[in-house]
């Protein structure tokens, strides 16, 4: 399988190299030269799989021949092996035909798990086999950066550097990334938000040379093609769960770097039988000001009860607008940088295109708050903030009755509790036991400016082979 870029001029890679490439050399975001497509008939035989069984046959064709299928089959199975429910992602019923996706039985609680997890073991994997180390540099609203941290810290080959705004993700949040041991992790909080904390690493990308040419960057944010490529699996098995292919599902998901859905969007192009897809953001509502009018336009940051949303320039919308312009990298890359200076719209046809293909919500605090009571009072069931949002837009976007709705379960209610006492609940949300103590733990992190120069001279002190 063969990766281009969706601005059309770095050279194309195959897999390995888009694993550790992250940001193409023009600026552009790494995508499949073209998807697998599945039959009907062979997404029927997949019924009564394990995870690790499925997550193999979704996931083969991106991989290919980089990595022999024997171990990769070897690799999946140790990966979702540490989840902590025996079906992986399990379904809860909320309603009649609707569901949410519990994607927080993982290690740090939240969906990033699944990728992150992954993804870990497969730069192992390669660096292993080329001899070579790379430094990981990443950006987080809170969630990323304790699943980056966790599936990464056994790696002999990682140095990984995780930026997160200062004071702007929750105390376990932070507490999550920060009281993990190892020499190879580093813990940024950046007086900034998220949105500069992302900015600083895709310049750091883009110009590598602070590094002294002696490693290269590797990045966990989702512009690592891995990292979609590992959330198509759960849209697959949901749907076989609930009566797929034979029967079609709308999924409604939480979004702010527009990854998670993005992988929505693709396994319905690879052949599964998706309705809808409703793009849930919060009020930072980018996409949803641009699904409904057709204004790509960065407002000011908000900060919300759903930090890990809290993004304004969402990165991987940039993969739907190749496919929105025919996969036109020049096309793509004259808008975004149109994007960069001020609000900008696509042709009417185009946009029609996105519309048919998604719907889209906001929902402020106060929805939040409304939906996690409500779910909480008629079903007894906990949500998180950012799951409450995408059970909101649901309800509000729902078509079809008929057609069985499942919300991305994005987080684990007990990485929230100032949002949950918030809303008026007054049950609290426990941390699994494997977290128990994670308030008494020893805490590892160091503030800086929101000032590239500074940061990257930390990276270059830092990082082992220094
Ligand atoms: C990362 C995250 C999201 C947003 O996911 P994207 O792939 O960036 O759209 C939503 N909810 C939670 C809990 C997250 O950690």
């Amino acid at each position: 399988m063969r990766y281009i870029s969706t601005r059309g001029e770095a050279p194309a890679l195959g897999f390995e190299d888009v694993l550790l490439t992250g940001l193409a050399t023009d600026g552009g975001l790494y995508v499949p030269e073209s998807l697998p497509h599945f039959s009907l008939e062979e997404i029927r035989s997949w019924r009564g799989l394990s995870y690790s069984e499925l997550a193999f046959n979704v996931m083969h064709p991106f991989v290919d021949d980089a990595i022999p299928a024997d171990d990769f089959r070897k690799m999946l199975d140790e990966t979702y092996a540490v989840f902590s429910h025996q079906a992986v992602a399990p379904l809860v019923q909320l309603d009649s035909n609707e569901w949410v996706m519990e994607l927080f039985r993982g290690p740090t609680l939240a969906f990033k798990d699944f990728a992150l997890q992954l993804l870990g073991r497969l730069l192992d994997y390669v660096l292993e086999k080329r001899k070579q180390h790379v430094v990981i540099m990443g950006a987080t609203s809170g969630d990323t950066g304790s699943a980056a941290i966790e599936g990464c810290r056994r790696c002999e080959h990682v140095d990984i550097f995780i930026l997160h705004p200062h004071e702007r993700v929750s105390e376990v949040q932070r507490r999550q990334m920060t009281t993990v041991k190892g020499d190879n992790i580093h813990n940024i909080a950046v007086r900034g938000n998220f949105d500069d904390c992302q900015r600083m690493v895709k310049e750091s990308f883009g110009n590598q040379g602070f590094l002294g040419g002696k490693t290269q960057l590797a990045a966990v944010n989702s512009i690592n093609w891995a990292r979609i490529m590992a959330q198509i699996v759960y849209y697959f098995q949901a749907s076989l769960a609930l009566g797929g292919p034979d029967r079609s599902m709308a999924f409604s998901v939480p979004t702010g770097n527009f990854g998670d859905i993005f992988a929505g969007y693709l396994a319905k192009k690879m052949g599964l039988p998706i309705s809808q897809l409703v793009i849930a953001t919060n009020r930072n509502d980018i996409l949803h000001r641009f699904m409904s009018g057709n204004q790509y336009e960065q407002h000011q940051l908000e900060h919300t009860l759903s930090p890990s949303m809290d993004i304004m320039v969402s990165s991987n919308f940039e993969r739907l607008l190749f496919d929105l312009h025919g996969r036109d990298g020049q096309a793509v890359k004259t808008l975004l940088e149109n994007a960069a200076k001020g609000p900008v719209s696509i042709e009417d046809y185009r946009w029609k295109h996105a519309r048919k293909l998604f719907d889209s919500d906001a929902v402020d605090d106060k929805g939040t708050c409304d939906t996690i009571r409500e779910i909480q009072e008629q079903n007894e069931y906990l949500l998180d903030p950012h799951t409450a949002i995408g059970v909101r837009a649901a309800r509000n976007c729902r078509r079809d009755s008929s057609v069985p709705m499942i919300t991305l379960g994005t987080a684990h209610p007990a990485k929230f509790p100032d949002a949950i006492a918030e809303s008026g609940v007054s049950v609290r949300p426990q941390l699994p036991a494997h977290m128990a103590d994670l308030f008494e733990r020893e805490e590892r992190y160091t503030v800086l400016d929101n000032n590239i120069a500074g940061v990257q001279e930390f990276i270059t002190k830092h990082w082992k082979n220094a």
